[in-house]
């Protein structure tokens, strides 16, 4: 590494000049970020090849996380974090008349996932590193990662995200470990001398899966771990068969694209599951790849199969990579010779699995008759796995022929991709608490009869290097002046704060930097939207996917009510507030794009509105990705976290938001009820149902939306608005669908039943924001009790409970 800055800045120098024949005053800064992130990857480089080493020597287990999303962010300033030459390269940067916050505006955000689930990958990948873990990321190169959003006329519009336009510099092609893998086609079989059966497998098409390795760096250690990132190309074999086959030039551009396809997008759904075959292409093409490599390293160890599970864990985020589980079993009997029981139980021994969702419409099944074609021999191994599990469910339960018809992998013509991860893994965790006991005594209660002791809970976290140390350094330093240093690496240790309740120039300090964050976010919402927002206001913040669960319709109705009421007296006396939300909802998703196109609307009126303009405004960002949540997350006041009870599994926003000091402003569902927990009543704002008495109204069929729209005046008038000629609306049509789906549909997330207790809640958040001292304390609070919230949590017990691997201390 460098001993100073003047070697830092001579490297750097010759960087631009060897390699891209620039200088500083003539490069452009994209050439100069590429400069210094080429100089910064050849230092991680001689980590990595070391790391890779000292794993094989040593021949510790290796988690392998698989997962079709990794949103990973910005890595340039990440990896200057970690190898611990942040203020170094800064300096040296200011020294040369270079802004390392610039330059790192420069690198494009890969959107390698829709949301919360593919965020949480990337913070365990960089918690695996930082805790000197041996595990790394399984997922595909997409050459289009999450769609670009942006507004018309207030109307969502999605441009395709070609990332790779500007060269990803992080990421080395490795096409020498390139893998096969195989589509289509029928499978045979004959019998061999022993009576075993061997299956041969003919006509499939054969697809190269090329890994492209981007190096994890840990933090201020030596572990350089890797994100495997594979990519579909045709084989020469294929290709030259197809030429010949089809004597035409045109047809071989037509095959190759159409294998390429498998790599080329990812598909934009939260929380839907699709049934495209392209999906399930994608899946298996992971799985297959990924599974293939782990067994050819293994065998690399010369041990027998048996102690597979000692050497490997293959984590499946979610069920995308159920298909391991078929997988693991094909190459074991099929290319190993292993029998049906050890392939079994390697398999169940290897294999762990996390549930993120319990809504229906999210959970994955595919028709038989495309597993089948696709993929006939996998098809074959998830049959035989459904036959002896529904046989042993037999002779545990006989006749109960409705248990066994509702646990069946295979029903109704369809795979069901739960059930094959639950009867296949050894582990099934569950992302909060109240999460996994709604999958224990509900979602999935006759599986949690069946293999209670397979069941936890893992509640999640987020990786405080880049929520905290990165995005928010001025707190990062206020923290580490006040209770030293020793939080970085135990961030339980932020409970320390808490002994600074009564120092009055720390709360001081704390709201200072707030403010800070908060005017630079005002210049940069200037700058980018042309909107000027007052830094004095309160910032309440609504980011994440949209959702109708999310209940960003809650706050927009919410807003307008505020509006109406500021319209009709004008002397009301109300704390400025400024309104910020950031969602993409899937392209597919009317009633989301709609609820956009309604905020956008809000936004139009209220920041042009002289009468209330003052008090209110509202702020869409567009395109919310992980660098915009950087943004905004340490300049935020509240913390929008409204899901209706049962629905939001866990939510991560919510703990990057506490970890900042904002306060949450939240229902009792996914990981909330732990915060509240943790803080108590008087730091933070609960309202609404709780999940209990949802289920209450489900099992009595007793809610009626419509009986609140008679009752309630303020939701009359502005659920009225939406339809009539109002300030919202041009009448007509626009927002009918919005008025059906509360109205006519009944409401199907409960906005309009927790209406009024969100009104008393954000009245309660105004009063409390005025009494200044409160409120820092309050967000002490917070952050000092985020500790628990870290990724390094989540893993450490992870590693103990599912994975069984230690810190690998031959690596410092
Ligand atoms: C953290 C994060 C999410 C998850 O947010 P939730 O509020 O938990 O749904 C989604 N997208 C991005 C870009 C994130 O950084």
């Amino acid at each position: 590494m460098f001993s100073d800055k003047e070697e830092f800045k001579s490297e750097f120098k010759s960087q631009l000049e060897e390699k891209l024949g620039k200088t500083v005053t003539t490069a452009s800064d994209f050439d100069t970020y590429r400069a210094l992130g080429g100089l910064i990857r050849e230092k991680i480089n001689k980590n990595w090849l070391k790391t890779d080493q000292g794993y094989r020597e040593n021949k510790n287990k290796q988690v392998y996380y698989f997962s079709m999303e990794f949103l990973m962010g910005r890595l340039l300033g990440n990896n200057l974090l970690n190898m611990n030459v942040l203020s170094l390269v800064e300096d040296g940067l200011d020294d040369l008349g270079l802004s390392l916050s610039e330059l790192e505006e420069k690198e494009s955000d890969p959107g390698l996932g829709n949301g919360g689930l593919g965020r949480l990958a990337a913070c365990f990948l960089d918690s695996l590193a930082s805790l000197n873990l041996a595990g790394h990321g399984y997922g595909l190169r997409y050459k289009y990662g999450m769609f670009d959003q942006h507004f018309i006329d207030g109307k969502q519009v999605e441009l395709p995200d070609y990332w790779l336009s500007k060269e990803f510099i992080w990421e080395v092609r490795r096409p020498e470990e390139a893998i096969e893998v195989r589509f289509g086609g029928h499978v045979s079989s004959t019998k061999g001398e022993n009576g075993k059966l061997h299956f041969k497998y003919e006509d499939y098409e054969p697809i190269n899966a090329i890994p492209y390795d981007v190096p994890v760096v840990g933090y201020h250690n030596e572990t350089v771990n890797t994100l495997r990132l594979w990519s579909a190309e045709p084989t020469i074999e294929n290709t030259v068969a197809k030429a010949e086959k089809e004597g035409e030039f045109g047809h071989f551009l037509q095959h190759k694209r159409s294998l390429e396809a498998i790599s080329e997008f990812l598909y934009p759904d939260d929380s839907t599951a699709e049934g495209k075959e392209l999906r399930l292409k994608q899946e298996y093409f992971l799985v297959s790849a990924g599974v293939q490599s782990i067994v050819q390293s293994f065998e690399t160890l010369g041990l027998p199969w048996s102690s597979f599970p000692e050497k490997a864990a293959l984590h499946i985020n979610d069920t995308h990579p159920a298909l391991v589980i078929p997988e693991l079993m094909r190459i074991l009997m099929d290319e190993k010779g292993v029998g049906w029981e050890e392939a079994w139980e390697i398999t169940q021994n290897s294999v762990s699995y996390t549930n993120h969702t319990t809504l229906s419409e999210a959970l994955e099944s595919w028709p038989v008759g495309l597993v089948r074609s696709l993929l006939p021999r996998i098809f074959m191994i998830i049959d035989e796995i459904n036959e002896r599990f529904c046989q042993a469910l037999w002779r545990t339960y006989p006749g109960d022929f409705d248990r066994i018809a509702d646990l069946a992998i295979v029903a109704d013509g369809q795979v069901k991709m739960a059930h094959l991860s639950i009867v296949g893994s050894h582990s099934i965790n569950g992302v909060a608490k109240l999460h996994t006991e709604i999958l224990k005594k509900r979602e999935m209660k006759r599986f949690y009869d069946t293999f209670p002791d397979r069941f936890n809970n893992k509640t999640n976290g987020i990786t405080h290097r880049r929520w905290l140390m990165h995005a928010n350094r001025p707190l990062t330093s206020a923290i580490t002046e006040a209770i030293g240093e020793d939080w970085i690496r135990q961030p339980g240790q932020l409970t320390k704060l808490l002994n600074r309740k009564d120092d009055l120039p720390f709360l001081d300090r704390l709201h200072d930097i707030k403010q800070k964050n908060k005017i630079d976010l005002s210049n940069w919402v200037q700058e980018t939207q042309g909107i000027a927002v007052d830094p004095e206001s309160i910032f309440d913040v609504h980011i994440k996917r949209l959702h109708g669960y999310k209940r960003q319709l809650l706050n927009a109705l919410h807003i307008m009510h505020l509006y109406n009421e500021l319209k009709s007296d004008p002397t009301l006396d109300i704390v400025p507030r400024t309104f910020f939300f950031g969602a993409k909802a899937a392209p597919s998703y009317h009633f989301a794009k709609k609820v956009i196109q309604l905020i956008n609307r809000i936004a139009d009126v209220v920041n042009h509105d002289p009468d209330v303009n003052e008090y209110i405004k509202v702020v869409f960002l567009p395109n919310y990705s992980v660098s915009i949540a950087e943004r905004i997350i340490p300049a935020s006041n509240v913390s929008e976290q409204i899901s209706m009870a049962t629905k939001e599994a866990s939510g991560t926003g919510n703990m990057k938001f506490m970890m900042n000091g904002a306060l949450t402003l939240g229902t009792m569902d996914g990981a909330n009820v732990e915060i509240h927990e943790l803080v108590g009543d008087d730091n933070l704002y609960i309202f609404g149902l709780r999940s209990d008495e949802v289920w209450d109204y489900y099992r009595n069929g007793s809610y009626s939306s419509k009986a609140v729209y008679e009752n309630d005046q303020r939701v009359r008038h502005t659920l009225d608005q939406l339809i009539h000629y109002s300030p919202f609306s041009k009448g007509e049509t626009e927002f009918q669908e919005i008025y059906d789906a509360l109205l006519t549909y009944n409401d199907e997330y409960f906005v309009l039943k927790d209406f009024a207790s969100y009104v008393l809640a954000q009245k309660k958040v105004s009063q409390d924001y005025q009494r200044k001292r409160q409120w820092n304390l309050k967000s002490l609070v917070n952050i000092a009790q985020s500790g628990v919230f870290s990724s390094d949590r989540t893993i450490q017990e992870y590693a103990r409970d599912i994975w069984d691997i230690q810190r690998v201390t031959t690596l410092k």
